[in-house]
């Protein structure tokens, strides 16, 4: 049987190189782009790879090395010293090489890199002859000891890079040097005398004298920190699951501390901040590995390169920028690279795709593909294909062109004091209010007003409120709750279920982490990651929404936005699913369609019953006695009703508009403090009791399974017949009006569990609608349709089809009816599910394509066998998420709906499922 291979080669040639970049899940990152470096005939100094499957192994097994694998080790490292004509630990010609961790993906928390390693008292004199350079050699030991010392040896004595600083900081004042490369050879070799005491007083043993040793001590670590508490945490936050464990890569040194021919560095091939396309980096003469990062010098920058001191730094510059420039190319993604050069011969010891914010990864992105700079038009070249550009680009990078930002210098400055639930975009700053009616008169006397808008949780009275504060802070309810879906609506930064707050709304405080902050303190929120900070971190307006939403020309100037365009139009040239909104404004509509929505998913109706006058209107018609008095309260709606579907069919003029029934328990419309108890009683002109009575009536053990949805027209037809009346009479007269609107309504009844259901309602909108278009004499198509959202509606969708003209996914209640979690209390116990992976993510967020997809992918193939032309689209919150979305598409579903503001993302989610196929 073939022997598992443990051990990988690279360098020297081509010929030599055992792996390649496809291989970074058994050769770590670094490990894998090494071999791809060193098989494009890069300068990579020569080295071995031990996979990561050694170290699963070790894991595994506690410690033991897989037997294939020492004796790989061994014959990996002869062809080693063999091709670099040195050996390990040899007296007269040593070999040195660096021990560096390396997973799948870069992580931090796993073993730092060991530099120098071979070094010993006898193989010191060696190196320095060979390099006839007596400081560098000193110098080189005593960062060994140090760096082995700490860490290798110190995860279990204790001993730090601190113990040996302290002994540097004394040894440079003894002898007066500013600078560490002010010391002397003489006085270098003085401090490893002293290093190798700080290690024997602390390990108990001498520092190893064999470098098979030290090799050895230095694998372990690195396997070991594998499973070191930080590895694992770091795994566990950043969702890092399935990998073996990590590579450790064994690379033959090359050294920037030779003088000042000499030198370290790194560099990115674009700016990872703003995308810029010039390359930037920075570099130290004379210095070694981490000296750059490690702040002990300042470094230079990249372009004063060609004009150090030394010749030969010119010809370095060149050349590193054409190892650079090729390197983007060949991994088609900028690149962060690590440079050392030695007496003027550049080396490559690692390449890596560059970090970026959502703005660079956008401009990378479509100048790559157009080869040209979007700021100055000037030419670059074309790497990516469009296809490939869609396809580097992700629904956040997008999300971060939408919204007003922080200053990323300043955000990193500010004190997270609490973090929540990432549930509207954007940043916002403001000064903390704790009622709804507060911050609206807060906005209305002083238009600048900023304030934000702290909760336990949001209710419809608050919309006013919500509107007027910059973002929403809430400590209970999910991604689902009303504060998160009312907020993304509008494209409002959101933070929801920060469970650390402590309201107290008497007192006008909220406590957080024993702090307490009174309304009127500055409270700054980042929506995008969920994280809240005291105080005001400054931010920036996106120029995309001034130009799509506001009009404004300027804006339309605004690279930005031109790339924002530019990512749109493609996305839509690759699609095959609509991409519509949920909106019930006529504003929210077409700020929607100027983001490109193809029509409306959701108009939720309810939302309409809430402003002004209105909610007095519904709120009579719940305190009726009879039908009669219920029709006299409707009757006042109907007009507004009207008013609102004539300016939102206006606004998707030639676009079809989804409208729903009235969905939600009635108790949501009636008010549940005393006070506001006691207005409405005067207000309708009825006795307190009878409201108290009526508002207890109403209360129900499970509001969400309770009347609600088609069973509310079911026994209140006259809203059913109020409702039609007033989507068809606005179709009528605003297609007939002088310029004519071209109107394609949908009515949508929600909550169907039977056929028998749908057909009782659909029954009288038909009848409503007809009669409306008989009397206006105006011929208008409309659809009848149903929600699939209860999970019998999907199981039965060939009889529903039967009635249904389409079918709307409601994903929210489909997965809470699935699942059996409540959407407003799933925050309770979400944590600990995340935590304990018995769920992978939260289902309301990223549909659960196993359970509730099977019942979606079930409507849709049902629904179609009675009816093989139904139209079927979602308008759950999931119809913005990119992963839910390319389930849409392989699902066949003809559209997704999201709220205005998701709309773009959603395009390019819908163009990279199709890109994917
Ligand atoms: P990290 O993953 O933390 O970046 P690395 O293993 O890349 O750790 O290395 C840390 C530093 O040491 C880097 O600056 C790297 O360039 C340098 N380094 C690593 N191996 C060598 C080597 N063989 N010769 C010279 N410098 C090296
Ligand atoms: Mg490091
Ligand atoms: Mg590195």
């Amino acid at each position: 049987m073939a022997q598992k291979k443990y051990v990988y080669f690279y360098g020297v040639s081509k010929e030599l190189t055992e792996g390649d970049s496809s291989m970074k899940a058994i050769l770590g990152g670094k490990g894998a782009n090494l071999a791809e470096m060193a098989n494009a005939n890069l300068p990579v100094p020569p080295g071995i790879t031990i996979s990561t499957e050694a170290c699963a192994y070790y894991s595994k097994t506690g410690g033991k090395y897989a037997p294939e694998m020492e004796k790989q080790l061994k014959v990996q490292l002869k062809k080693l010293e063999v091709n670099m004509g040195k050996k390990l630990g040899d007296p007269k010609n040593p070999l040195l090489v660096s021990v560096r961790s390396g997973a799948a993906v870069s992580m931090p928390g796993m073993m730092d890199t060991v530099l120098n390693l071979g070094l010993t008292d006898k193989s010191v004199l060696g190196f320095v002859e060979q390099c006839g350079n007596e400081r560098t050699g000193w110098d080189c030991y005593r960062r060994f000891i140090d760096m082995f010392g700490d860490v290798v040896m110190g995860p279990y004595t204790g001993l730090t890079h601190h113990d040996f600083e302290v002994e540097l900081e004394a040894i440079k004042k003894k002898y007066r040097a500013k600078e560490d490369t002010d010391l002397t050879a003489e006085q270098l070799k003085e401090l490893v005398g002293i290093y190798k005491k700080v290690y024997q007083n602390k390990v108990k043993k001498p520092f190893p004298q064999d470098p098979i040793e030290q090799l050895d001590l230095s694998i372990r670590a690195v396997f070991g920190s594998w499973g070191s508490e930080r590895a694992e945490k770091y795994r566990q936050i950043n969702k890092i699951n399935g990998l073996l464990g990590t590579a450790v890569n064994i690379c033959t040194m090359v050294f920037g501390n030779m003088g000042a021919k000499s030198g370290t560095g790194v560099a990115f091939t674009r700016d990872g901040g703003t995308g810029h396309s010039k390359p930037m980096g920075e570099y130290l003469i004379d210095a070694q590995g981490e000296d750059v990062v490690a702040g002990i010098r300042t470094p230079r920058h990249l372009d004063d390169m060609p004009d150090e001191e030394s010749k030969v730094w010119k010809k370095v510059h060149t050349d590193l920028l054409k190892i650079m420039a090729r390197l983007e190319k060949h991994y088609k993604y900028p690149q962060d690279v690590e440079f050392t050069v030695q007496e003027g011969k550049l080396f490559m010891l690692q390449t890596r795709n560059a970090k970026r914010t959502g703005l660079a990864g956008v401009r990378w992105a479509v100048e790559m593909a157009t080869g040209k700079d979007f700021y100055t038009g000037e030419s670059q070249p074309k790497i990516l294909t469009q296809k490939e550009a869609l396809m580097s680009l992700s629904g956040e990078d997008l999300e971060q062109l939408l919204f007003p930002i922080f200053d990323i210098i300043a955000e990193k400055k500010g004190k997270v004091i609490t973090a929540g639930l990432p549930a509207g975009p954007g940043a916002a700053v403001g000064k903390i209010v704790f009622e709804a009616a507060d911050a609206e008169a807060a906005v209305a006397k002083n238009a600048d007003e900023k304030v934000v808008l702290v909760r336990h949780e949001t209710s419809p009275e608050d919309v006013g409120g919500m509107w007027a504060a910059q973002g929403v802070l809430t400590s209970t309810g999910g991604m689902t709750s009303h504060a998160a879906v009312v907020a993304r609506g509008w494209g409002k930064c959101c933070i929801c279920g920060a469970g650390s707050l402590k309201i107290d709304y008497k007192e006008k405080t909220v406590t957080i982490a024993g702090k307490v902050y009174k309304q009127g303190d500055w409270i700054s929120l980042n929506g995008s990651t969920g994280n809240v900070y005291a105080g005001q971190i400054p931010t920036q307006v996106s120029p995309v929404v001034s130009a799509v939403v506001d009009g404004k020309a300027s804006a339309k100037k605004d690279p930005i936005y031109k790339m924002y365009e530019q990512v749109s139009k493609w996305s839509d040239a690759n699609r095959t699913i609509n991409v519509r909104t949920n909106a019930d404004t006529p504003k929210d509509s077409k700020a929607a369609r100027s983001f490109g929505a193809e029509g409306i998913g959701l108009c939720r109706t309810e939302h309409m019953f809430f402003e002004g006058d209105r909610i007095w209107a519904i709120r009579e018609f719940i305190l009726a006695e009879d039908q009669k008095a219920r029709k006299a309260a409707l009757a006042k709606l109907l007009k507004h009703q009207q008013k609102d579907f004539e300016g939102i069919f206006k606004a998707m003029d030639g676009l079809p508009v989804t409208v729903r029934l009235l969905d939600p328990p009635l108790h949501e419309f009636v008010p549940n403090s005393k006070k506001d108890q006691q207005e409405m009683a005067k207000r309708l002109g009825v006795p307190l009791k009878k409201v108290t009575e009526r508002v207890q009536e109403l209360h129900e053990f499970n509001p969400m399974l309770g009347h609600r949805g088609c069973r509310l027209s079911i026994t209140f037809p006259e809203l059913c017949v109020m409702q039609t009346q007033a989507i068809i009479g606005a179709a009528c007269k605003v297609a007939k009006a002088k310029k004519p609107v071209k109107v394609l309504p949908e009515i949508m009844i929600p909550l169907i569990g039977t056929k028998a259901e749908l057909d009782f309602l659909e029954k009288i909108v038909r009848t409503q609608a007809e009669a409306v278009i008989a009397k206006t004499g105006v011929k208008v198509n409309y659809l009848v349709g149903t929600m699939i959202e209860i999970p019998r509606a999907a199981l039965t969708a060939d009889e529903i089809a039967e009635t249904a003209e389409f079918f709307s996914f409601g994903t929210n209640d489909l997965t809470q009816m699935t699942f059996g979690y409540s959407r407003d209390d799933i925050g309770t116990f979400l944590p600990d599910y995340l935590n304990e992976k018995i769920l992978p993510s939260d289902p309301f967020q990223h549909l659960d394509q196993t359970g509730v997809g099977q019942l979606v992918k079930m409507g849709v193939k049902l629904g179609r066998e009675t009816r093989p032309d139904l139209k079927c689209g979602i308008c759950g919150e999931h119809g913005g998420d990119p992963e839910s979305v390319k389930f849409c598409v392989k699902a066949g579903l003809n559209y997704v709906s999201c709220s205005p503001y998701r709309v773009p993302i959603a395009r390019l989610a819908a163009a990279q499922a199709a890109i994917k196929g």
